[in-house]
């Protein structure tokens, strides 16, 4: 059907930028710069100087900025890492793959892992745990680091949804050993298919992530110093983003001004529950914008009807898909919140226009 108000435009998003873009990849394809060539080198320092970490080293997807971290921190058989099990696949399949294993932990309120839960969790294999950042709001890192100092833990971000987003004035990304970013073409920055980065301030990590990305290869000396993989961050696709780096601040701002229009249009609104969770520490960049409602099903309905599209992230926890082994859990938030939430049409294209007829068209639902 012709959506009203699509989820998502990156046709809008491709063409408000149409002449730099172009102007990145005919840069690329004319010289043969294709692979590892300058403009990943430049993205990655801008990324860096971005997240305010000494190093960034570019992949091929925010699983293999999970997966690469896992590995040059060590973390294996034998090993636990502790993560929410309100996430993505991805964030839970980088342990799996390890061959470490992964303890599911139930959210809190604003969605985040909670972190009285972690301190239950926690036993003599505990080796890392794994904080994912979920819709754009970084997790209360003072305590969580204050925990992993007592208990000699690693941290491994999943920054995968909050490029940009602050606690205490520093980036989503800055906190652990490393921090793992998504470009998927629907995060904040995103690429022309999929792209992904890790950054960290730990030198060795960031020389064995570089090799484990190219085969376990010293680029300079041609030494392969174990068996790696191969992800590499595109130089066509690292030029592209470090043209979107430069408006990604300018784009942050308009997804917590659409913020506020949803918070000033649906406070109150039925028995709606909004993203709003006030604590001046938190700078929020809305990667979704999730509202929670016991009438999910019926508001999707209504909405898709209406010409309103929207996504539900999840619709079944984890555990629940069998193959994935992952054993039953009984994690009340993360059930309710699969029952509950819905995400509203959010990105940095959508016009005020569009963003009140999404806020007239849920006020009518339950008016009506
Ligand atoms: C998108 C995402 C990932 C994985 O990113 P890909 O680039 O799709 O591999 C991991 N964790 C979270 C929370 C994500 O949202």
């Amino acid at each position: 059907m012709a959506y009203r108000v699509r989820f998502v435009e990156p046709d809008k998003h491709y063409l408000n930028l149409k002449e730099e873009i172009d102007a990145a990849i005919v840069d690329c394809l004319s010289k043969g710069d294709l692979i590892m060539r300058r403009h990943l080198r430049e993205f990655e320092e801008h990324l860096a100087a971005f997240v305010g970490t000494r190093y960034a080293v570019g992949v091929n997807s925010g699983f293999h900025a999970l997966h690469l971290s896992l590995i040059a921190a060590g973390i294996g058989p034998g090993d636990e890492v502790i993560v929410p099990a309100h996430t993505f696949v991805a964030s839970v399949s980088a342990i799996v793959l390890v061959g470490a294993k992964p303890v599911l932990v139930d959210v809190a309120e604003d969605y985040n892992m909670d972190l009285d839960a972690v301190e239950r969790a926690l036993t003599p294999r505990t080796r890392a745990v794994m904080p994912v950042h979920l819709n754009g709001r970084v997790c209360n890192m003072e305590r969580l680091l204050a925990l992993a100092r007592e208990h000699n833990l690693l941290i491994i971000e999943d920054a995968a949804q909050a490029l940009g987003a602050t606690f205490k004035g520093k980036r989503a990304g800055s906190f652990g050993l490393t921090g793992c970013f998504s470009f998927y073409p629907f995060k904040v920055l995103g690429a022309f298919g999929d792209a992904g980065a890790l950054t960290t301030d730990d030198e060795e990590i960031a020389i064995k992530a570089r090799r484990l990305r190219y085969n376990g290869e010293d680029r300079e000396t041609g030494e392969y110093h174990f068996h790696g993989f191969t992800c590499l961050l595109d130089n066509v696709q690292a030029a592209v983003l470090d043209v979107k780096l430069r408006h990604l601040p300018r784009w942050l701002e308009r997804r917590r001004q659409v913020a506020d229009m949803y918070r000033q249009g649906l406070t109150g609104v039925g028995d709606l529950r909004l993203p709003h969770f006030a604590d001046d520490n938190y700078y929020d960049i809305y990667q979704n914008y999730v509202v929670r409602t016991k009438r999910r099903d019926e508001l999707v309905a209504y909405l898709q009807e209406q010409g309103v599209e929207v996504l539900v992230h999840w619709r079944k926890p984890m555990w629940a898909h069998v193959g994935l082994g992952l054993g039953p859990h009984n994690l009340p938030e993360t059930e309710a919140i699969c029952r509950e939430v819905l995400s509203l049409p959010m990105n940095a294209e959508i016009d005020d226009e569009s963003v009140e007829i999404v806020i007239e068209t849920v006020r009518r639902f339950y008016s009506g």
